[in-house]
């Protein structure tokens, strides 16, 4: 059996070939040998078991032929926990663990005191956002949709492993949450928002939902859905919080000015620098006192 170096080299350098990403076969093995990196260093002379050979394999010939590798591992870390992923949800991206931590700043800054507040994630696809703000804050009832029931057995499934109650509604955008009159202090989503003819990376439109990623011409599509009825779910006080694309602030302050003209709101931006979240203060002032 050859080695774990010998292995690694290998991969590597196919990889480095094609302008591939070369960390993929150490993080497939930290994966499927159940290794931290400073263990996986020490092994590296040490011969590679058949079987997990062979898993390691079939699972490099998935990444060749373009698979994400989120998918072929079937988790993902989002805020300090693992998220089952598969090809029916969105895999949690790293800038929306900003609008996570962005939420809960918001919360201790505009809700004082120690009351329940209702909060519901739209779309929620795995359940990253909601699950991790369920575990995060402990005064949060939260409450999730998703039109897709495939991704709502994944977020049930996470939600589960990781001890979260969240309360899931499968159903279009707002329709569940209105059919059964429910009100929120905070509401989230992270919607579909690339537009349909833009061009995106190959490993995400040939694997990932479109579902999850298309939001009409302008990307815009389902916000306007959200704000067109967002007052028939919202409480007198409540914060609105969106991810939004890098490329969208004028467009997305002409239909939150138009939408809701009475409320401060504020684009913040991502570690990037690019213009990723939107928090509309919905009967309350916003207070000048974050990022
Ligand atoms: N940020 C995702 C991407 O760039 C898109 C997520 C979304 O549309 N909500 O692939």
């Amino acid at each position: 059996m050859p080695t774990y170096r010998q292995v690694i080299r290998q991969y590597e350098n196919r990889l480095a070939e094609k302008d591939r990403d070369s960390n993929v076969p150490k993080v497939l093995f930290y994966h499927f040998a159940h290794k931290e990196p400073h263990q996986l260093y020490l092994m590296m002379d040490e011969e590679v078991d058949a079987d997990l050979l062979a898993q390691f394999e079939e699972a490099m010939d998935l990444y060749m032929q373009g698979y994400p590798v989120q998918y072929i591992k079937g988790v993902e870390t989002f805020f300090g926990r693992d998220f089952v992923v598969n090809d029916k949800v969105l895999i949690p991206r790293y800038e929306t663990e900003e609008l996570v931590e962005n939420i809960l700043y918001h919360i201790d800054d505009y809700f004082d005191g120690d009351q329940p507040l209702d909060l519901v994630d739209v779309g929620t696809g795995s359940g990253a956002i909601a699950i991790s703000l369920e575990r995060e804050e402990s005064r949060l009832r939260v409450y999730a949709t998703d039109i897709s029931e495939e991704a709502l057995e994944v977020a049930r499934e996470n939600a589960q492993r990781l001890g979260a109650e969240v309360t899931f509604m499968q159903g279009d955008m707002l329709a569940p949450l209105i059919e059964k009159g429910l009100k929120f202090d905070i509401f989230v989503s992270n919607p579909p928002y690339i537009p349909v003819n833009q061009e995106i990376e190959h490993v995400v439109k040939d694997n990932e939902p479109h579902v999850a990623l298309f939001g009409g011409q302008d990307g815009l599509y389902f916000y306007r859905q959200i704000f067109q009825s967002a007052s028939k779910v919202l409480k007198d006080r409540a914060i609105l919080a969106f991810e939004m694309g890098y490329d969208q602030r004028e467009a997305m302050e002409k239909e939150v000015r138009h939408y809701f003209p009475e409320d401060d709101f504020v684009i913040l931006k991502d570690m990037n620098g690019k213009d990723r979240m939107l928090f509309i203060y919905h009967g309350m002032p916003k207070i000048d006192n974050h990022k």
